[in-house]
């Protein structure tokens, strides 16, 4: 009787990377020396010591990087596409006053073909930068950005802009753009995920987003909120952003705004919220007892001045086992979209506050820039590290400069000398999305020309003239 043959011949798969380290994230957060993953289709199907792939799979393409470092790829937590005119917005305003200047009346002068550009420029910005998925906190003329973010190879969460303008900050100074009763914001919530689902594209998954920032009635809240519920979504809304936004509310609702949102059942497991700045430790306890999830977004943060390092409860939302993410948020609040720039705050700002050089540690700022932000968006089903059954989303850095050489502990070197630039190649559910620093998806230069024209009109529009404070000759 022929007993079977073992199998020696190796199994075929379309790639295989193989670096000098491989950072996973994974369940014991290895970090595997001279490793590799092999992918088929658009999955991890073995990940390990390139000697042992190499005997199990043969790969019909290969990267092979010796030198290089891998790491999953990045998750944005809060990146508004509606955003534009890089430094153009008026110097000095709070978050309140530069919403009502320059950023809601830019939002409202965009037509469909530029938020099309938008889409565009910044989903090649964010891959540049390592980052493969993101999340959009309201957004406009969504039928324009949806066919960008698919061309792009990103996962997102995204919604349509929504508010009704009944809430703690009051509607003085508010725009007529959208300005929506209580009944059409939740029809609009309800359209936004028809939308998108409608849509068919699986990286990009719905979500129900209200501004929030005391622009939202109780009753929207609660509607929005127990939608994402019903269909297993995510509720996203900005909330208690800044001590003043905190102030509003105590002076409205007699509460502070995690409060008030906890009480009036406006949080649950499906809730996403948006920079959680000011914050007490009943509030940390409100968050962490409802399964809602967070984005903090540092760089915003400190450019807003919205207190994180003197209110923020970073330590406290970690030890409680909050779901984090990290967020770079509108192109004018940080001007970058760098989530290794985010990853050196998280890490570097509660260590001042607190006068602690422990109280964040640089490996869980990594994991807040890859699987905190896959679980604050509810994506970790899919991305955020580097598994066996997950997508295959790979960050390649080139570690052959300065910021990450001499290299002895790839964590220390990403956390706190490191910035996207070095981000070399990175795949998107095994498709190569950059090369090289280059996107193989667009034509970045003439993407450039076409972004800054349509921030012109934009700015003329809005009657802003952006110019240094220095003379200009
Ligand atoms: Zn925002």
């Amino acid at each position: 009787m022929n007993q079977p043959q073992p199998q020696t011949e190796p199994t075929p798969c379309d790639r295989i990377i193989s670096a000098g380290w491989v950072i996973t994230v994974d369940t014991d957060r290895r970090i595997i020396r001279d490793g590799a993953l092999a992918i088929t289709g658009s999955t991890i199907v073995a990940i390990g010591k390139r000697a042992d792939v190499d005997a199990t799979y043969r790969a019909l393409e290969r990267i092979d990087r010796p030198d290089a470092v891998v790491l999953p790829g990045m998750a944005n937590g809060h990146r508004h596409l509606l955003c534009c005119a890089k430094g153009a917005m008026p110097e000095g305003g709070s978050t309140l006053e530069s919403l009502r200047r320059f950023i809601y009346p830019s939002f409202s002068s965009l037509e469909p073909e530029d938020m099309n550009v938008y889409a565009r420029h910044a989903t090649a910005e964010m891959i540049r930068n390592g980052t493969t998925l993101f999340e959009e906190p309201g957004c406009n003329h969504i039928d324009a950005v949806l066919p960008a973010i698919a061309d792009s190879g990103m996962r997102a969460r995204i919604g349509l802009w929504t508010w009704d303008q009944q809430g703690s900050a009051g509607s003085t100074d508010l725009p007529d753009w959208l300005n929506l009763s209580t009944e059409d914001a939740i029809k609009r919530l309800e359209e936004g995920l028809e939308v998108v689902q409608a849509f068919g594209n699986d990286r990009i998954r719905p979500a129900v987003t209200i501004e929030g920032v005391g622009t939202c009635s109780d009753r929207l809240s609660v509607a929005a909120a127990r939608l994402a519920e019903e269909t297993q979504t995510l509720a996203v809304q900005h909330k208690s952003t800044s001590e003043r936004e905190v102030q509003l509310e105590l002076a409205a609702y007699g509460q502070r705004p995690i409060q008030h949102t906890a009480a009036i059942g406006a949080l649950n497991p499906y809730t996403l919220l948006n920079h959680v700045t000011s914050l007490d430790l009943d509030d940390v306890a409100a968050i962490a007892d409802s399964g809602a999830t967070i984005s903090q977004n540092p760089s915003t943060a400190l450019k807003l001045a919205k207190g994180t390092t003197q209110f923020g409860k970073w330590p406290e939302l970690i030890a409680a086992g909050v779901p984090m993410g990290l967020g770079t948020d509108a192109e004018n609040c940080s001007n970058h979209q760098d989530i290794c720039r985010a990853i050196y705050l998280a890490a570097l700002l509660s260590r001042d506050a607190r006068q602690d050089p422990g109280a964040v540690s640089a490996e869980t700022a990594v994991e807040l820039g890859t699987l905190g932000g896959a679980r604050a968006l509810r994506f970790d089903d899919v991305t955020g590290s580097l598994e066996v059954g997950k997508e295959a989303d790979v960050v390649v850095f080139d570690t052959n400069d300065y910021d990450w050489r001499p290299l002895h502990n790839p964590i220390a070197n990403l956390t706190y000398g490191v910035t996207g630039h070095s981000v070399d190649t990175v795949l998107i559910g095994g498709r190569v999305v950059l090369e090289n620093k280059k996107s193989t998806i667009v034509d970045e230069d003439a993407l450039r020309d076409e972004v800054e024209a349509t921030d012109r009109k934009i700015l003329a529009k809005i009657g802003i003239d952006p110019r240094p404070a220095w003379p200009v000759i």
